[in-house]
């Protein structure tokens, strides 16, 4: 199903025109959408796995949605770094939905869960992580 020809749009980025690929990396921009089942958040990101080959040095454990920070200018492979990206969000390891990193979102521990299943495992976890939680919740966001 993966057309990997996706023409990137050539958003007008000002002062800066989008800079040719290196032909010898795999640093493709995907076009994956990402929606969280939570707030709705809808955005396309380019990238969905635990390594993304435009981050170095970087390995997820468990496969994220990542998007490269529209605010920060292209950087060359021989500069990448973390700051560049953005973690989007993860499928719950319960109910696999996919949920944005918002507090009001999901709960990380060990994996990420949508909130709607951390209530339902929440008496499953440590005493201090239910607390987490609990607190998490109770701030709303
Ligand atoms: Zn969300
Ligand atoms: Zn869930």
């Amino acid at each position: 199903m993966s057309s990997d020809s996706n023409k990137a749009d050539e958003a007008p980025v000002k002062g800066h025109t989008i800079s040719e690929k290196t032909a010898d990396s795999k640093i493709d921009d995907e076009s994956i959408p990402f929606h969280c089942k939570s707030c709705g958040l809808h955005e396309t990101v380019h990238y969905f796995g635990q390594q993304p080959a435009f981050v170095y040095g970087v390995v997820y454990t468990e496969p994220t949605y990542i998007m490269k920070d529209p605010f920060q200018p292209p950087v060359g492979k021989w500069k990448s770094k973390p700051e560049y990206f953005i973690a989007l969000g993860a499928h719950c390891i319960r109910c696999n939905d996919v949920v944005c990193k918002d507090n009001g979102c999901h709960f990380f521990f060990k994996h990420t869960y949508c909130i709607p299943c951390v209530k339902i495992v929440i008496s499953t976890f440590p005493t201090d992580i239910q607390l987490k939680i609990k607190k998490q919740l109770s701030t709303g966001q």
